[in-house]
């Protein structure tokens, strides 16, 4: 569950959006202009913001400029409308991180929405996180702040993928995470380069098995799917 902003003036598109992002299992809030929006922004945290740029008195634009200078790592994603063209390119030169054109597909939005979470990274939780089996083992701790993961009270020395590998994998433990969700998380990491070889992926999954082996927990290979962090050993 993702904790989520709606800003938008729309009332019934607002509603709209807001009653199928609770179906869908999300924390859901709303602001129906750029005060009320930043008002919420500055007192509670969202792990994700939907902002329509035609609002009144602040316009979403000047809106997006000053969530970037304030929350610069939290994920927007803006409406814009069929002919705002140039709307869409400021937009995203200005920090958002995705768009959709009105009007667009629920569906649609649910997806692109999900995809810019993931590349956030740990969206499901600020702080930390601790995993452990019933064995006993040295349970895993992560925190998205540091970041750091932990087996125990040791510090794992993991690099800039490893840990994004890592992140994924326990924010989404008990699920499949699939080739795509990781390779799409690589390849939003700054400073990496973007293409990489799929098999690649096998490789860091060994490492990272290794590094976890006295945690107790397994990575499986779902076939034709991706891949799971157990948090039960089978
Ligand atoms: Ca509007």
């Amino acid at each position: 569950m993702s904790s989520l902003l709606i800003i938008e003036d729309d009332e019934l598109l607002r509603d709209g959006l807001c009653a199928q992002l609770v179906q869908a299992g999300h924390s859901v809030m709303a602001a129906a202009d750029g005060e009320a929006a930043q008002t919420l922004l500055e007192t509670q945290r969202f792990d994700g913001v939907v902002l329509d740029l035609g609002l009144p008195r602040i316009s979403g634009m000047d809106l997006l400029r000053w969530v970037r200078k304030r929350l610069p790592a939290l994920p927007v994603l803006i409406l814009t409308a069929r002919d705002g063209i140039d709307d869409r390119v400021q937009g995203l030169n200005a920090g958002a991180d995705d768009y959709l054109t009105k009007p667009f597909d629920m569906a649609e939005l649910q997806a692109r929405l999900g995809a810019m979470l993931r590349r956030a990274r740990l969206p499901a939780f600020g702080g930390s996180l601790e995993l452990a089996n019933s064995h006993g083992e040295r349970p895993l701790r992560v925190d998205a702040h540091v970041p750091q993961a932990w087996l125990g009270d040791e510090a794992l020395e993991l690099t800039q993928r490893e840990w994004a590998l890592l992140s994924l994998l326990v924010t989404h433990a008990g699920r499949v995470v699939s080739r795509e969700d990781v390779l799409e998380t690589w390849q939003s990491e700054p400073g990496e380069p973007g293409a990489l070889a799929s098999n690649a992926l096998e490789v860091y999954i060994h490492r990272l098995r290794r590094k976890l082996v006295d945690s107790g927990l397994n990575i499986r290979n779902v076939r034709g799917l991706g891949y799971m962090l157990e948090t039960h050993a089978a």
